[in-house]
């Protein structure tokens, strides 16, 4: 069977290359006469390679040296309460901004650990649009100020982060990790869940800020003490070995094409054929207001629940797979991840198209 462009917000598509590598050195890497997922992680073999990851994401998005670099587990989600316990250490206010799901989520965990409020929200128009934030809208001696830069449901991204002044900015970057060059100097901490661009399910990367390290409340567990990761490299425990090595092989892929610069050339490029698309049709509409487009997820409906249906299930048919948006939402979605060619968005474009004339 020929490989269907696949749309799925997560886990989503991976890049050919990596997973034809992936395959070749599935039963013998690198004339080691083991497989990376055989491994011990306390080889000689495994270090290389997650040392050799890590600096290639240090090259790629430019990462200051007073950041450190961890490979986690527990999704994104663990993240929602390791924040809180890791950074709510002062005052222990923290400044949530809600822009849909995961920030609440995360916002809500939160409330178990810290005084959390919510600074800001786009709720009331089904988080279509990010919300208008100032300095003022934060309490000026908060612990930090979080925020989920793209928004996998609802299609929504910071194109300019909020000012906090001097509080630490943190953001859960799941949905847009390495689809544009990011200064991460402005931010405290950032980190996503691997299987959206970066690797399978099972890896989460953080990227944090010195400074914040080792003020961890007194009852946060162990493997959520982000200093104790940091620590130990890592390897504090068994770490998702195989994740890793993949995340690893994605970090090459995207150096072999250009880095950061060209991969955003490539997501814009994308994003910028199925928005105006959508802009032109007469059946199908984008659901988020066009200054906080994501380039990642484009979320789109028509007006009738029974058209939606048809198209998801004939695209379906025809090869593009995943279409179907968040149960919490409906209508339909595309994520164009980094690994989704130009071409997957062309010919889901035409597609469309086709559908459109036909149903019209
Ligand atoms: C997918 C996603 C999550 C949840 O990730 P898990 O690894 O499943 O916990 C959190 N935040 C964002 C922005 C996501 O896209």
């Amino acid at each position: 069977m020929a490989r269907v462009y696949n749309f799925s917000a997560g886990p989503s598509m991976l890049p050919i290359e990596v997973l034809e590598t992936a395959a070749a050195e599935m039963t013998d890497w690198h004339g080691t006469g083991e497989s990376v997922m055989e491994m011990s992680h306390r080889s000689k073999e495994f270090e290389e390679i997650i040392k050799t990851a890590e600096q290639d994401l240090r090259d790629l998005y430019k990462i200051p040296d007073n950041y450190k670099v961890l490979f986690l587990q527990g999704g994104a989600s663990a993240q929602f309460s390791a924040v809180p316990l890791n950074f709510a250490n002062g005052t222990r206010k923290a400044d949530y901004i809600i822009t849909g799901q995961w920030a609440k989520k995360a916002y809500s965990e939160a409330g178990k650990y810290c005084d959390a409020v919510a600074a800001a929200s786009s709720a009331d128009k089904t988080f279509s649009y990010i919300p208008k934030t100032t300095r003022e809208s934060f309490r000026s001696d908060a612990d930090y100020v979080y925020i989920c830069m793209n928004n996998t449901i609802y299609g929504t991204v910071y194109h300019e982060l909020p000012d906090t002044g001097d509080i630490p900015l943190i953001a859960d970057v799941s949905s847009c990790m390495l689809s544009e060059p990011l200064d991460i100097s402005r931010f405290a901490m950032v980190y996503g869940g691997a299987q959206k661009n970066v690797a399978p399910a099972g890896l989460v990367i953080a990227i944090i800020r010195e400074d914040m390290l080792g003020k961890a409340a007194e009852i946060t567990p162990t493997m959520l003490d982000y200093a104790v990761q940091a620590e130990a490299g890592s390897l504090y425990n068994t770490p998702p070995c195989w994740q890793i090595y993949i995340a690893g092989l994605v970090f090459k892929w995207l150096k072999s094409i250009g880095g950061l610069e060209a991969i955003k050339e490539r997501n814009e490029k994308k994003a910028k054929i199925l928005y105006d698309f959508l802009d032109s049709s007469k059946m199908f509409r984008g659901t988020v207001v066009p200054e906080d487009r994501s380039l990642m997820n484009v979320p789109f409906v028509t007006d009738s629940e029974e058209l939606n249906a048809k198209f998801i299930s004939e695209a379906k048919k025809a090869g593009f797979i995943n279409l179907k948006g968040h149960r919490s939402v409906g209508g339909m979605r595309a994520s164009i991840y980094n690994a989704m060619p130009v071409e997957g968005v062309e010919k889901l474009v035409e597609f469309m198209t086709a559908f459109e004339k036909e149903n019209g």
